[in-house]
């Protein structure tokens, strides 16, 4: 709701607060609720926010697949904002930067993981939208650095989807390994269709996997570059050097393998799926790899939001109001949006 609309009802705002929609529970529907704007520590930054992508994380959070998450909670981790207060120890960040906060919001930088480069192992990090405070919001707080400077054209709506989807999707698109031509994706949603964009940009094929009939889903991955779309009971015609899965679905797994050659690797690149079902051992033989990847590092973000302007990657989004967000939740639930959802503020 924008200034306009809150005259016309009559209501004056509070300029101390802010509209959020809060998770009070897993399993009951964000409710909107106002709420004071909260004050940046000495070393985050406050940031009026401008648009949050919805992830499909969300949904795990909000239905209560993932354990202990801060409660209650402002869900988001697709945040697109401009700063207006800095704490006082901030130093690279000024009011007026547009920034980008991921996922990944705090690590300790002393545990064996930080110190040995896998900070997104962290055994003490915090998670923005899950054990911190998110994007549904008009306002938030990040730690200072782990904003990342936002280049102007994804300042916007359409770089939200890039903070997570583009982000994590690229982390598992590098682990796919290196000699990959062939790459498969089941799931085309907002990973896939930012993902198959780098993959056509370095001269790979991309292979798309949807639910079966979901023709909506195989054009649109046509018209991301896919050279093949079918449902993912299906064999493509050609073996994949390495497939990358994002929907949460464990059955996909044996099927993946099933489609890569040897030496292929199958990443799983959601926080969450469902039991993988038992498997004979030759489908895993001749140095087939299933792995997972788990949040990003600092370096994920800065090397894929170097890369995106060049490519340039576009996003396509679906737009809802911040009072809408269980609407959204619930369409990309029954596989309804098409690229990414986003709120926008
Ligand atoms: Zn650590
Ligand atoms: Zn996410």
């Amino acid at each position: 709701m924008n200034s306009t609309s809150t005259e016309q009802m009559g209501q004056v705002k509070d300029p101390s607060s802010m509209r959020a929609m809060l998770m009070e529970k897993p399993g009951v529907p964000l409710r909107l609720v106002t709420l004071p704007i909260p004050e940046p520590g000495p070393t985050q930054v406050l940031v009026k926010i401008i648009a949050c992508g919805i992830c499909r994380t969300d949904l795990h959070v909000v239905d209560g697949e993932l354990p202990n998450p801060k409660l209650p909670l402002i869900p988001g981790h697709e945040i697109v904002g401009a700063v207006v207060r800095t704490g006082a120890s901030v130093s690279a960040i000024r009011p007026g930067d547009r920034v980008g906060i991921p996922w990944l919001g705090y690590t300790c930088g002393t545990c064996r993981y930080c110190r040995r480069q896998q900070e997104n192992l962290c055994e003490r990090a915090l998670f923005t939208g899950y054990t911190l405070d998110g994007g549904y919001a008009e306002y938030t707080v990040a730690y200072e650095n782990y904003c990342f400077p936002l280049p102007e054209r994804y300042a916007g709506p359409e770089g939200a989807p890039l903070l997570c989807a583009g982000l994590i999707g690229y982390r598992s698109y590098t682990m796919t390994g290196l000699n990959v031509q062939r790459l498969g994706m089941y799931g085309f949603g907002a990973a896939a269709h930012i993902l198959a964009q780098v993959a056509r940009y370095e001269g790979k094929e991309v292979y798309a996997f949807t639910s079966k009939g979901d023709e909506a889903a195989q054009s649109f991955a046509k018209k991301m570059g896919a050279v093949w779309a079918g449902s993912s009971l299906e064999t493509p015609p050609h073996p994949l050097d390495a497939a990358i899965i994002f929907a949460p679905v464990g059955d996909l797994v044996p099927r993946a393998l099933q489609c890569v050659d040897k030496g292929g690797v199958v990443v799983c690149g959601g926080i969450h799926m469902s039991d993988i079902p038992a498997f004979p051992y030759k489908w895993l033989w001749e140095e087939r790899v299933i792995r997972s990847v788990a949040n990003l590092t600092r370096q994920d973000g800065w090397d894929f939001l170097a890369m995106a302007p060049r490519i340039p990657i576009h996003t396509s989004t679906q737009h809802f109001a911040l009072e809408q967000a269980n609407e959204a939740l619930d369409a990309l639930r029954k596989g309804k949006i098409s690229g990414a959802a986003v709120l926008v503020m």
